[in-house]
């Protein structure tokens, strides 16, 4: 298998003014030579200035959750379209926080997912045992059945990334262990090339859950992690660049 570039992707999640868009000219600013591909979700009113900010240089620039329609009466939603009409280039879906507090099912997911493919974003899809499901030892059934919920039909390597994110690993300062995330996403790659074949063992998986410069070195070069979504770290560029680094 060709060797994977890592991705590090930044989801500002309900944070960020204009006043913060001076993160995304520090991270632009520092990424020239960087060894993985680099993003930041930030929220959708910040997608426009973020892409024009970003124009020019190796920084993609995606939203947080799409709407499966193209346009229509969905009062506060987003399309795909909309988002890349914006400039941005990805699209996180499925997200634990969009599956908890909008009660968002996998086929809603994978709906969403369809709608980033329309608009030519590449596709972040989250997915991740709670606490409870992961003490009960269902960590793998949970993944198993979100990825075959979610994934929609005609997922390639070019156009999907998963991100292995346990919810309760997620703002909290906690993180499985090194063992046990080796083993879920060597478990999720498993999963994708029994169901898409072989080219799928390059599809991007992510690590999520309070990756932090401190701990980012030792869980990015774990065996079968190709990258992480950062939250809280993301916010602050010193904070996010240091986690780019930490891939090289
Ligand atoms: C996330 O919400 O996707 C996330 C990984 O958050 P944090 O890094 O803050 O745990």
């Amino acid at each position: 298998m060709e060797s994977i570039r890592q991705l590090v992707a930044g989801n500002w999640k309900m944070n960020g003014l204009k006043a913060n868009l001076a993160e995304i000219d520090a991270v632009k600013g520092d990424i020239g030579g960087a060894a993985c591909d680099v993003a930041i979700c930030p929220p959708a009113t910040l997608i426009a200035a973020a892409a024009d900010r970003a124009a020019g240089s190796p920084l993609l620039i995606g939203g947080q959750d799409c709407h499966p329609a193209v346009h229509g009466a969905h009062t506060g939603d987003v399309s795909a379209e909309m988002i890349a009409d914006a400039g941005g280039k990805l699209v996180i879906v499925g997200h634990s926080e969009r599956r908890a507090d909008h009660g968002e099912p996998d086929a809603l997911v994978r709906a969403k997912a369809e709608a980033g493919w329309r608009a030519d974003l590449l596709v972040i899809l989250c997915i991740g045992e709670s606490e409870a499901e992961r003490y009960a030892g269902e960590t793998f059934g949970v993944l198993d059945r979100q990825l075959a919920g979610s994934v929609p039909n005609g997922a390639s390597p070019k156009k999907l990334v998963i991100a292995y994110e346990p919810v309760w690993a997620i703002g909290s300062g906690l993180t499985p262990s090194n063992d046990d995330i080796r083993a879920a996403h060597a478990h999720i790659r498993e999963e994708l090339v029994s169901r898409f074949g072989r080219e799928a063992a390059e599809t991007r998986i992510l690590y999520g859950g309070s990756v932090k410069p401190i701990n980012a070195g030792e869980i990015l070069a774990l065996p079968d992690v190709d990258g992480a979504l950062v939250g809280g770290a993301s916010l602050k560029a010193a904070d996010f660049l240091a986690i780019v680094a930490a891939t090289g």
